[in-house]
């Protein structure tokens, strides 16, 4: 059988940072070189070519635009490769790993995003050991088929369903969750693949979506949280969608003014998507006083899907052209194993 085939996509970060030798600065690495930068690579039993974006971004500059060019470079590569590695930024990257997940319908072949804590050029790095342990997870084969045909990240011994975490560290090597989805598969000596937990895609031809609509926002409460700002932030022109991040399991104040702003707002036709503000569990609205009112009026409940995902989701749903109870049913039907009913 030919060895796995792998396309390395740099789009920036920390991960690709080395030290220049005379000044010292953290500058990113010529990745079309990465056998030079480690030359351990060349023990696997693979092939690895590499393509890097211009410019490398870090990811808080990543931007709709930025997702569908990186959809592209897979759409335009998929039948090549058995299988990519995304080395992207930490901070947006389970944004980034959401919204692939939904622009990739169909996706059999593996896409697992990873980046760092520290630099590659840094010697105590995690970039080393989630790299390479990426590239075998993105080569692994099951009875000749990709043993993780979906968009996940690999970060700190875990393989995590891409559009279940949340990076909720900014200093740990362990900097990702996945509070309410277990690993993909949990890396040491071996590497233990929860096969159960991961997705067995119908074997059809890839589909790569690349409208997006940006026109949502996401509202997170807050005790003490203003009228005028509520009202103001629902009356935006052209808004189509909002994930209001509640409390707890879907809860939120009871006050005429912000149910009825609410109202307001549903009756415009815009979709309201109620997501918990909570690393773990789910939205049930009914189950408190708190959001039966939400319930009686239309908000949309988002079960346990995280406000990375809620917001990729909805951007991807009305760059479809969907709206009305259309969205309201695609926004509670799992679509890449985002939620769980
Ligand atoms: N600011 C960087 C980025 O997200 C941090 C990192 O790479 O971890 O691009």
């Amino acid at each position: 059988m030919q060895t796995p085939t792998l396309l390395i996509i740099y789009t920036g970060g920390t991960i690709g940072m080395v030290k220049d030798p005379v000044s010292g600065a953290l500058q990113p690495y010529p990745f079309e070189d990465i056998y030079k930068l480690m030359p351990v690579l060349r023990n696997f039993d693979y092939t690895l070519h590499s393509v890097s974006f211009d410019p490398l971004i870090d990811s808080s500059n990543v931007t709709t635009s930025f997702w569908i060019k990186l959809a592209g470079v897979i759409e335009d590569s998929y039948e090549k490769y058995d299988g990519f590695v995304v080395l992207h930024g930490t901070d947006t990257m389970a944004y980034s790993a959401s919204m692939l997940s939904f622009m990739l319908e169909n996706l059999n072949k593996p896409v697992i995003f990873t980046g760092s804590q520290l630099p590659m050029g840094v010697i105590r790095t995690d970039g080393r050991d989630n790299f390479i342990n990426a590239i075998e997870i993105a080569a692994a084969r099951v009875n000749g088929r990709p043993m993780v045909p979906e968009v996940a990240i690999y970060f700190e011994n875990k393989l995590m369903r891409g559009n279940r975490t949340n990076k909720y560290n900014a200093e740990n090597f362990n900097a990702f969750l996945s509070g309410n989805y277990p690993p993909l598969a949990e890396v040491g000596v071996h590497i233990r693949y929860n096969t159960e937990m991961i997705l067995k895609p119908d074997a059809l031809p890839l589909k790569v979506h690349k409208e997006l609509d940006n026109s949502v926002l996401i509202l997170k409460l807050f005790p003490g949280i203003a009228g005028v700002v509520v009202k103001n932030a629902l009356n935006i022109e052209g808004l189509k969608g909002v994930i209001l991040e509640t409390y707890g399991a879907g809860n939120a104040p009871t006050d005429a003014w912000f149910i009825d702003a609410l109202t307001q707002a549903i009756g415009k036709g815009i979709i309201i998507y109620n997501v918990t503000q909570c690393k773990g569990g789910a939205v049930d609205m009914g189950k408190y006083e708190t959001s039966v009112k939400l319930s009686q009026i239309g908000v949309v409940g988002g079960y346990d899907i995280t406000t990375e995902s809620a917001i990729a989701k909805m951007m991807y749903l009305l760059g479809q052209g969907y709206s009305g109870d259309e969205l309201k049913r695609l926004l509670q039907t799992p679509l890449r194993g985002e939620l769980t009913l």
